[in-house]
């Protein structure tokens, strides 16, 4: 039986079909490419190109592929464009979660594992933040994401589609042999942003914001690396499979990096000067984001391979030294 990955050609998605087959499953993909990359997609799964909107098109999927279960990453992901254009993320996210569970349902597929966000949490009452913590979202992209949770909690009750619900934190890094890794256009993320300037792309990193209540002023946050996320994805599938109820954990290492300790770690990494100015706050950035993730640890016997950021920027690195271009396949500018 097949695992289908929802967009498997982005960043995470991609990530995580290498692994999944790396591991021995049978895999097909799903994406619109609308931000994701064919080149990016493991030659080892079938790939089927359309939007998970559009539902006759993923019935004649469902038809075509015997599948397990589902691993969700296709939705929209930048908070200012939310903020901008909130209903672009509810249609895209949020009803697109509603079309996915109409076809699941149809055709009896009961296990989903699902991209949630540390901004379904918004400003945080206390550090790290638990599972429990209230979820009040500061952003459309956070609420859009908070209401996919709810409605995959309710088909539980209706139809018996059991889920996980995944909030990563930060996520960074690419595969250590440097042949997948991030591109985005725009891209928003810091660590790719620093590594651009490293490369020369761009003249200097803006930092935004030095005057949060934190140690060097700077918001702290807590990264993960994309490899030990694209695991997780796959102990969360072995979970459901045992029949186990639909739970949420949060993905992070449980320690936070100000943003000037990440320009300081990638300036050892490159051996490049970096050049950074400070810059005003960046409108909805909560001054401190940091996971407890020894819930993930314990029920689903995760076990981060990369603990030390330093890694993880030397894997983004490898990956942009080696594609200076990215994909370089005119994919993925949404
Ligand atoms: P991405 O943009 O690289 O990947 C998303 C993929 O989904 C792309 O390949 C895109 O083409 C596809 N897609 C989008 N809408 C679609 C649709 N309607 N039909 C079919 N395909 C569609 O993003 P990413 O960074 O890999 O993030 C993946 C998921 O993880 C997202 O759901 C995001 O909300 C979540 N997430 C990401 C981060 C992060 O730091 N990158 C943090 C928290 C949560
Ligand atoms: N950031 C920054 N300059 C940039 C991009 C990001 O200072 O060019 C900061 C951002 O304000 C936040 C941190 O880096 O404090 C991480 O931002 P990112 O967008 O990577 O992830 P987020 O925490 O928003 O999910």
């Amino acid at each position: 039986m097949a695992i289908l990955v929802l967009g498997g050609a982005g960043y995470i998605g991609s990530h995580t079909v290498d692994r999944l087959i790396e591991k021995g499953y049978d895999v097909a993909v799903v994406d619109n490419l609308v931000t994701g990359h064919r080149k990016s997609v493991n030659d080892k799964a079938r790939f089927y190109q359309g939007d998970v909107r559009d539902t006759d098109f993923m019935n004649n999927v469902f038809d075509e592929e015997d599948i397990e279960g589902v691993i969700h990453f296709a939705a929209f992901s930048i908070v200012p464009e939310s903020m901008k254009d909130p209903l672009k993320y509810f249609d895209n996210n949020t009803a697109g979660m509603v079309k996915l569970l109409e076809v699941m349902a149809k055709h009896d597929v009961k296990k989903i594992v699902f991209s949630s966000t540390a901004a379904t949490y918004g400003e945080p009452k206390q550090i790290p933040i638990k599972e429990t913590d209230p979820q009040v979202p500061t952003n459309p992209y956070g609420e859009s994401k908070l209401a996919m949770e709810k409605i995959m909690h309710w088909s539980d009750v209706a139809y018996g589609i059991k889920f996980v619900a995944l909030r990563y934190f930060n996520v960074a890094g690419a595969k250590p042999d440097g042949s997948i890794g991030e591109d985005h256009h725009p891209e928003t993320h810091l660590v790719p942003i620093i590594l651009q300037v490293a490369a020369g792309e761009r003249e200097k990193l803006q930092i935004f914001g030095d005057d949060y209540p934190t140690d060097d002023g700077t918001n702290v946050r807590d990264y993960v690396h994309v490899v030990d996320l694209a695991d997780a994805h796959i102990l969360a599938l072995e979970y459901l499979k045992e029949g186990k109820d639909s739970n949420a954990f949060n993905l992070g290492s449980s320690t936070g990096f100000s943003n000037k300790q990440m320009l300081d770690a990638a300036r050892e990494v490159t051996g490049k000067e970096i050049p950074a100015e400070m810059a005003p706050r960046r409108a909805g950035d909560p001054s401190t984001l940091v996971a407890a993730s020894d819930k993930a640890r314990k029920v689903l016997g995760w076990d981060p391979q990369f603990d030390d950021v330093k890694e993880i920027i030397k894997t983004a690195w490898n990956w942009k030294q080696q594609h200076p271009q990215g994909y370089d396949d005119q994919g993925g500018k949404a």
